[in-house]
């Protein structure tokens, strides 16, 4: 038997490309590092839910409960919504893949906003389903009179995320609405709202009452960012009961963990301690964006706890001197950075930094 023969990849996964994940950097000549490469959450957990990640983890012997009843019955409380269009997974990005694994045959689209996040592709082609990707307009919006145009008997789902990431813009209620007016009833059109908590826009879609005005709505929602519990893997999807039950089935079994569940409880009765950190958030948001403009950049407002900074084909440049400076960002080769709202001091580094970089 040859040495090269090997056990088969399908030929998609080989394809695949690695995710990249936010790179923690190393400190640089005596500078603090600092990571403002995946958009979490910098500040530390509340001392309250840390005490209940704690109790709950003196049953981690046991399997979790595996319908994350007292989360999703929080939920349905907290939304209005009954605990049968409720689905909890491994992070949104969990249950992003539950919805594509339950909705799209192998040859079915999936269609979204490109540049938008990252997981979609990938998902996508795991499930063996057609990316069908819509730029963006110049503006870095959603161009959904060119989404409506791609639809086809085999789309499945369209993603509309928004805020975006990484360009930070939102997807208005009116456009929302007039998109909604013409898709067919059979495709699921999921509401990404990853950053919602962030989003400050009047004119910013609701999620939560389209997804009540309409029977092929749903909306994804993460704990990993506003409330940040990034690292121990909780999101939800509420939507059509039927596709809720879709998603629970698709699920990896046990797969949120009871210490995720707990915290994520323990999260929403802190909910107002948190919000209060998430509008120092904001606020240093929209302090850092001014500071980039008064030195000359045109940016993109953004609803989220990041900034997309379009330095086109400048952006291997400044991510590699970022790196020198011992603050990561996410590149986009050719595009721009990503710059998630974290510590001030990483934040100022950056503004300095941009100065250089202003065309
Ligand atoms: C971060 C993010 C998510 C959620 O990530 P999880 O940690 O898996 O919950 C979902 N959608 C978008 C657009 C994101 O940026």
């Amino acid at each position: 038997m040859s040495e090269s023969m090997k056990p088969q990849l399908r030929s998609e996964i080989s394809a695949l490309p690695t995710y990249k994940a936010g790179k923690k950097v190393a400190p640089v000549n005596g500078l603090d590092a600092y990571k403002l490469s995946s958009n979490e959450n910098a500040h530390a957990p509340l001392p309250s839910v840390l005490s209940a990640i704690v109790d709950a983890a003196a049953e981690i012997n046991r399997y979790p409960d595996p319908f994350a009843s007292t989360l999703t019955a929080a939920l349905a409380d907290k939304f209005d919504v009954p605990i049968e269009q409720i689905a909890t997974g491994t992070g949104s990005v969990g249950v992003c893949q539950q919805i594509v694994q339950a909705v799209a045959d192998a040859g079915d689209e999936v269609m979204y906003a490109w540049r938008s996040f990252e997981a979609y592709p990938i998902i996508a082609t795991i499930a063996g389903a057609v990316n069908v990707q819509i730029p963006l307009t110049a503006s870095g919006q959603h161009d959904l009179p060119a989404m409506l145009v791609a639809i086809t008997p085999r789309t499945r789902v369209i993603f509309i995320c928004t805020p975006n990431n990484p360009t930070g813009g939102i997807v208005t209620q009116p456009e929302i609405d007039s998109f909604l007016a013409k898709v067919p009833k059979d495709i699921l059109v999921v509401i990404d709202e990853a950053y919602v908590e962030f989003n400050r826009d009047a004119l910013a879609i609701d999620g939560m009452a389209t997804m009540k005005a309409h029977t092929n709505v749903g909306v994804l929602r993460t704990f990993s960012k506003a409330y940040g519990l990034a690292g121990l893997r909780v999101g939800y999807f509420i939507g059509p009961e039927h596709i809720a039950e879709a998603v629970r089935k698709t699920a990896v079994p046990f797969g949120v963990s009871g210490i995720a569940q707990a915290a994520a409880v323990s999260s929403l009765q802190h909910e107002a301690e948190l919000f209060e950190i998430v509008e120092k958030m904001i606020a240093e948001r929209n302090w850092f964006e001014a500071e980039l403009r008064k030195i000359g950049f045109d940016l993109p407002a953004s609803q989220a706890n990041f900034v997309w900074l379009p330095l086109g084909d400048r952006t291997d440049e400044f991510t590699s001197r970022s790196a020198d400076i011992a603050v990561s960002i996410r590149p986009f080769s050719g595009e721009g950075v990503r710059i998630s709202i974290g510590e001030r001091a990483a934040l100022e580094r950056i503004i300095e930094l941009a100065a250089e970089f202003v065309s």
